[in-house]
């Protein structure tokens, strides 16, 4: 007979939306389990996903930068010499220290750890079944299960020669063409990474341009900056078929509005179109419990299913899929479960993506103001005129802050250039308190910083910029 085990709340899932949610659980008072599968906590974002992928950007843009922009520093290096082993030793160094601090987290936090695949078996019980199977008993159940990469028709992923996102962050050599399924964020990252290291690039996108939903200007900018570094793109086609042989793929492809198909061989295709939820053994249909069509588990305000005792998170319901989207969602519920307002702003969500530049948005684009009507003014201003920008020698792209007309409310920015991954964050600060472009002007920001240009933009807003 198996053990049963008693919980205020039993977390199916230990990556940022369950590890984050296990945590306040507990900090609130709680009793609380989490189930992973994996050996290690941290989900998608630390094991396969935002953590490795960023550790290897950190590398190759180190190593760009010491064959294109040290000599202009006035550093001579000689031969540069890539040791691609030690740079994967150094990601997976990353990836184990951190996976270590989160196993100290929960031991601070008594939350206790499962290792198995979580079985919804009720409304408050879920089975682990790992070496052997236990039972445990939830007043109430989180599922956090994340995502799992979005297959494509014709294209069966080994992870050798056809890889997903997992796959490109373990490549043992460097492809000589690297050919890149989707124009999203995802491919446009590891796309770089590889570019960097000495791969040809190309993108391929079905769409007629690359991360459809950011902002148009920026996003027009941003194509044109990566194509000058030496991105390939074929936009508007779609992939119907891989050909593995011996030598690599041959990809064959067609105009996504119909006609003559063509054939691209590549060495390594990395296959990115996007992500789906994954509930895959999770035990839904053991509460009546359905996804919507889009495989989503489908939740309520308070992110609670139709089952009153279950609540979701994360990649495996709507909305961006993103480590910090999880990261509130997970604390909204245990706060909704302590009887505290528990909240999410789901209109101040930033999104970056870690090329380099960077580009970082949050709020509405243009063209969603346009669509809804909503009369804004808008705030430019190019790091080309920011001294912090000129003296680190990157100058490209520009900070653009959308306000409304009436109000001078902060309704969208998007930043495209150097640390915009960071710069963002003030502008969602100012957001999140209902600031408006007039808060951001009239705040004294340190000089040189690459943050005066977010100043200037908001000063632009109501065409006082200084330095433009
Ligand atoms: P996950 O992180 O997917 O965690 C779910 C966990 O549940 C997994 O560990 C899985 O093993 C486990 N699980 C599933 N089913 C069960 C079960 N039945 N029993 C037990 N365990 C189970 N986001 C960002 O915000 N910034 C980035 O820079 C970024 N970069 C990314 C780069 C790549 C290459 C990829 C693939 C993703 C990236 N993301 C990024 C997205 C980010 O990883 C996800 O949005 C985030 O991990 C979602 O968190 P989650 O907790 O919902 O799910």
């Amino acid at each position: 007979m198996a053990e049963s085990k008693q919980f205020d709340l039993v977390v199916i899932g230990g990556g940022p939306g369950g590890y984050v949610a296990a945590i306040r659980a507990a900090q609130l008072g709680m009793t609380v389990a989490c189930v992973e599968m994996r050996s290690t906590l941290g989900g998608t974002c630390l094991n396969v996903g935002c953590i490795p992928s960023k550790a290897l950007l950190q590398s190759s843009e180190k190593y760009e930068d010491a064959s294109l922009h040290f000599a202009e520093h006035g550093i001579e290096v000689g031969k540069l010499k890539l040791n691609l082993k030690a740079m994967m030793a150094r990601k997976s160094g990353v990836l184990a220290n951190l996976a270590t601090g989160i196993d100290y987290l929960f031991k601070k936090n008594k939350v206790t750890r499962f290792v198995g695949m979580g079985i919804i078996k009720g409304p408050n019980t879920v089975d682990v079944k790992g070496k052997t199977t236990e039972t445990l008993q939830a007043k109430n159940i989180l599922i956090a299960t994340g995502s799992e990469v979005m297959p494509l028709p014709g294209v069966d992923v080994d992870e050798k020669t056809i890889v997903s996102s997992t796959g490109a962050l373990e490549l043992d050599k460097v492809p000589d063409h690297l050919v890149v399924i989707g124009g999203g964020y995802i491919g446009l990252e590891l796309g770089s990474v590889w570019r960097r290291l000495g791969s040809k690039v190309t993108v391929v996108e079905y769409l007629d341009r690359i991360v459809p939903n950011m902002d148009k200007e920026i996003g027009t900018q941003f194509h044109k900056i990566l194509k000058a570094q030496g991105m390939d793109f074929k936009l508007g086609m779609k992939v119907v078929s891989a050909k593995k042989s011996k030598s690599g793929v041959t990809l064959e492809l067609e105009p996504a509005a119909g006609g003559k198909k063509e054939k691209l061989d590549a060495d390594v295709v990395l296959l990115s179109i996007g992500r789906r939820a994954y509930t895959q053994g999770l035990g839904l249909e053991n509460v009546g419990l359905v996804v919507d069509k889009r495989g989503c588990v489908e939740v309520n305000d308070h992110l609670q299913t139709a089952v009153p005792s279950i609540y979701a998170i994360g990649d495996v319901i709507k909305g961006p899929m993103l480590a910090h989207k999880a990261e509130e969602e997970g604390v909204a519920v245990a706060e909704h479960l302590a009887g505290q307002a528990g909240h999410v702003n789901y209109d101040v969500i930033p999104a970056v993506v870690y090329t380099w530049p960077e580009v970082g948005t949050v709020g509405k684009t243009e063209e969603e103001l346009k669509e809804a009507g909503i009369p804004y003014v808008v705030g430019k201003f190019p790091f080309m005129a920011n001294s912090r920008a000129r003296a680190m020698g990157d100058t490209d792209g520009m900070v653009k802050i959308l306000a409304c007309q009436t109000t001078d409310r902060v309704l969208g920015a998007h930043i495209l250039g150097p640390d915009a991954g960071t710069l963002i964050a003030e502008v969602a600060s100012v957001m999140e308190f209902g600031g408006s472009a007039e808060d951001i002007a009239r705040t004294c920001h340190a000089h040189p910083t690459l943050n005066e240009a977010v100043k200037e933009a908001a000063l632009a807003v109501d065409s006082r910029a200084i330095h433009m």
